[in-house]
Formats: structure tokens, C-alpha cells, sequence
């Protein structure tokens, strides 16, 4: 893997905020049920890291850590006490930070390479490439619905 550039990263509500650098482990995404859950989402975007490579830069003391007991019992989950937004967790074995990459506010450089528990995604996924791609928000499809379909209020 390569080299992360050093990059910071932040919650929704900007209360906790890190740095990573250095090589990084993996940059997967995973379908597996407990991260849809979790998310809400079709899959999570983790870059796994040693735990020498993050550095809290503030709202350590926020973080808030949740046990999964029923999809994948003992997996940890962080995430912000005050907006609930997933932040950096350390993995089971305390050993590597597993950081939602959607939480960086810049390019740390390197790509995803692997999609882990493809097993466990969800029915609806579906390639990116297949779908109509909107600058804005779905609202901007109110004003194009010809061209997107949508013909809802958002
Ligand atoms: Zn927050
Ligand atoms: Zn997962």
C-alpha cells in the first residue's frame, strides 16, 4: 500500500478531529451487514492504518465506542456523542485504526483497491457507472426530471 499523504479529518460537527500519515494497511470497502447497519449505507469506506499513524488533534473525550452483539459480535463501533457520525475506531486486536474515510477533508492519495464481505451487500447496489450522475442534490432533479425520472419533491 501506499503512502497516505498526511491528512486531517473531522466529525459532521467538527468536535473530533485527527491526522493520519504514513503506510497504511488497507482502503477497503466493506458490504458486510453490521457496516450497512451501521452506516445506513451500501457499504463503509475504512482505510485501515497502524495505530502509530493517527494522531487526535481534538474531542478524544466525545468519542463514544459501541459494542456489536448481534451481526458481529465483539466489532466495535465509534462514532461522535454529539452529531453520531462514525469516527476512527481501533480494530480488535488494538492494533490498527480503522478510519471512515468519508471523514477526511482532504486527499490522503491513495485509492480502495478490494470490496470485503461482497457476500453480505445489499440487493439494491448497484454499479456506479449505471446511474445518472447529478451535480446537486436530488432537487436538481426536479428541474431536469426528462433527463433523471424523478419526479418526486426532495
Ligand atoms: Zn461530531
Ligand atoms: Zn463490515
Amino acid at each position: 500500500m501506499p503512502d497516505i499523504k498526511a491528512t486531517e479529518g473531522s466529525c459532521l460537527c467538527g468536535g473530533v478531529r485527527f491526522e493520519i500519515w504514513g503506510n497504511a494497511l488497507r482502503f477497503a470497502y466493506c458490504h458486510c451487514k453490521s457496516c450497512r447497519k451501521s452506516s445506513g449505507s451500501a457499504h463503509v469506506s475504512n482505510i485501515g492504518l497502524p495505530k502509530e499513524n493517527l494522531r487526535w488533534l481534538a474531542g478524544e473525550e466525545l468519542v463514544q465506542v459501541y459494542t456489536d452483539e448481534v451481526d458481529n459480535p465483539g466489532f466495535r463501533r465509534a462514532f461522535c456523542r454529539r452529531c453520531g457520525c462514525a469516527v476512527p475506531k481501533l480494530s480488535r486486536n488494538g492494533l490498527m485504526y480503522v478510519v471512515p474515510a468519508g471523514l477526511l477533508d482532504g486527499d490522503p492519495g491513495m485509492r480502495p483497491d478490494v470490496l470485503i464481505w461482497w457476500e453480505e451487500r445489499a440487493p439494491w447496489l448497484k454499479n456506479l457507472d449505471a446511474l445518472d450522475k447529478l451535480g446537486e442534490g436530488a432537487g436538481s432533479a426536479v428541474r431536469d426530471p426528462a433527463r433523471s425520472g424523478f419526479t418526486g419533491e426532495y
